[in-house]
């Protein structure tokens, strides 16, 4: 064994790495080269999340490279604003293209010139036929197509009008050109597809430069062929259109050949992952928009607090396959939840204050605490936090009357403020209505640091705020977008009506205000939490990213888990 051979000796971990392996073994690829390729109509989800993990993974993986390249082939749905949050998305996740970025469009002089190869081969052909005929010509899985009245028009006739169509003399779907192939193949897409269509319609980065437009089948191989794409990775709806591929690269004179994988897409419980259906529900006003917190869109997940490197272990846990299938969100969160309770720093924070006056405290007077910021990461030290006469506590910390296994606040019973003293409750103020509005405490000074000096225990330990010293938020809290698993139909009717709850009266300690952007704290005892953009000066704003439970632990345990 060389030394080489001893590098490597993991096993490839899919079967498209197991092919990529394969192929740079046996010579057939000098320099791995894959791509993600995103149409420029939408904003990009965790699926496409997994599209990236696996040809930015296998780039790095085979010291190859990966391209960005736009599929920008229909204008009438394409829009600057994607171009631009694509890239912010898949930077934000980690991925870097270099001086990698395409655009089809780019292509649009070569692939003409490919059109008119085409024609002058015989291999392709201009059709006066409306989009409607050629529907009911193409047949049926069951049935062969029909050919289309001016499948035998000469080259030169052919030329001439692709020409004229090039150069706007007709209107917008008058004529289309069209592979001229096989209408009895038994797969459809072989059935003479159409490679341009006349489409008025300004291009984001073309302009008014071009009337006619190729069709995704026609660019899409093309593109990955002038690149140098190696190995084409993409879901599985294209496995039919793999043929097609095939036979453009066998009648162009392409610079290189790409080969084609097709793995299965991510399906997720409790959402939909489809950008037709994601504009569905931003359009229908059923979320605040794109980077919803609700949303399985990237920005969305940016925006509720989900680290990049948690996204990144969840595509590399689900695995890539041929096997359809639907992964339960839990998995998701699961990943959030393991990166977090390493990384995030811990704060306090009340949701929903009851206020406590300890009455032998001294008026007026206050001192600092020390908490830990991260019993799971030493490095990230301590902080201090204010204590004083008056604090906050969770309201359901507290029962005036409570059933046995009930152990956090009742009256006459003593816990532990989290890092600060142990208090005893001695009184319940109520309002008219007989809500209770305050509770009346006493606290042992003694027990600074949160331990007794005798060894006496408590069976509770709650988090707390300083009432002076706290700082009000609004913080949201969200849950899943659908109540069913997996949503169809009307999506606006399957819609979870406690998909986001306000709570617009929390108290965080103040070290909170300071929360940069982008990070994702624990507020103890709830979850982790992390800075909305809705906040400004003088607001501040929570999303929760999870909540601590964890709900993929109990999808295994039962037996349940799919990944
Ligand atoms: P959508 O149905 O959401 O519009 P799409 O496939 O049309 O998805 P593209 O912009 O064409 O979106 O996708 C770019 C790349 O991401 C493609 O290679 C596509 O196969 C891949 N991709 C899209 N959705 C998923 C998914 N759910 N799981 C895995 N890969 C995906
Ligand atoms: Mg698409």
């Amino acid at each position: 064994m060389s030394e080489a051979d001893t590098e490597n000796t993991e096993a490839p971990r899919d079967f498209i790495r197991e092919v990529v392996h394969g192929d740079v073994q046996a010579g057939l690829t000098e320099s791995v080269v894959t791509r993600f390729p995103p149409e420029p109509n939408g904003h990009l989800h965790i699926g496409h999340a997994k599209s990236m993990c696996l040809n930015f993974g296998i780039a790095d993986e085979f010291g190859g490279r990966c391209h960005l390249r736009f599929d920008d082939t229909n204008p009438a749905k394409e829009e600057h604003e994607y171009i631009e949050s694509i890239q912010d998305d898949v930077r934000w996740l980690g991925f870097d293209w270099g001086e990698h970025l395409y655009f089809a469009s780019g292509h649009f002089e070569t692939l003409y010139a490919w059109a008119e190869h085409l024609i002058g081969a015989g291999k392709a052909y201009v059709d006066d036929l409306s989009a409607e005929e050629i529907r009911a010509h193409r047949g049926t899985l069951t049935e062969a197509g029909r050919d289309s009245p001016h499948r035998d028009r000469p080259p030169d006739e052919n030329l001439e009008l692709f020409r004229r169509m090039r150069a706007g003399e007709f209107e917008d779907g008058a004529r289309v050109l069209r592979a001229k192939i096989d209408m009895a193949s038994g797969n459809i897409n072989m059935r003479d597809p159409v490679l341009y269509r006349i489409l008025r319609a300004p291009h984001p980065r073309t302009g008014e430069d071009w009337c006619i437009y190729p069709t995704y089948d026609f660019a899409h191989g093309q593109s990955d062929a002038i690149e140098g794409v190696t190995h084409s990775l993409c879901t599985l709806e294209f496995e039919d259109h793999r043929p097609l591929y095939d036979w453009l690269i066998d009648n162009l004179a392409v610079p290189s050949r790409p080969r084609q994988y097709e793995f299965s897409r991510l399906n997720l419980t409790h959402t939909v992952l489809s950008k037709r259906r994601l504009v569905e529900l931003v359009d229908g006003g059923h979320v605040r928009g794109w980077d919803d917190p609700r949303m399985p869109t990237l920005s969305g997940l940016r925006r509720r607090g989900f680290p990049a490197a948690a996204i990144r272990d969840f595509a590399g846990r689900i695995g890539v396959t041929k096997s359809d299938s639907v992964v339960e969100v839990a998995l998701l969160e699961h990943c959030a939840r393991d990166l977090l309770n390493r990384t995030a720093p811990r704060r306090m924070a009340v949701l929903d204050p009851l206020k406590v006056v300890i009455e032998n405290y001294p008026q007026g007077e206050a001192e600092e605490l020390e908490a830990v910021n991260n019993p799971e990461d030493a490095a990230a030290g301590t902080r201090s936090v204010p204590f004083s006469r008056e604090i906050y506590i969770e309201r359901q910390d507290f029962m005036e009357d409570p059933p046995k296994k009930f152990f956090r606040l009742a009256p006459g019973r003593e816990v532990r403020l989290r890092y600060a003293f142990f208090i005893t409750c001695t009184g319940v103020v109520k309002d008219a209505a007989g809500d209770v509005v305050e509770l009346r405490c006493t606290y042992d000074p003694e027990t600074r640091g949160g331990n007794a000096p005798d060894g006496r225990k408590v069976k509770a330990t709650l988090h707390w705020v300083s009432g002076a010293h706290a700082v009000s938020a609004e913080v949201r809290l969200y849950d899943h977008l659908f109540t069913e698993a997996e949503p169809g139909g009307d999506l606006g009717a399957a819609l979870n009506p406690g998909s986001l709850t306000v709570l617009d009266d929390c108290r965080l300690e103040p070290a909170l205000a300071d929360t940069a952007a982008g990070e994702t704290v624990q507020f103890e005892r709830l979850g982790y939490f992390c800075p909305d953009a809705d906040s400004g000066p003088g607001k501040l704003v929570f999303n929760r990213t999870v909540a601590l439970r964890d709900t993929w632990a109990k999808v295994k345990a039962k037996g349940g888990a799919k990944a």
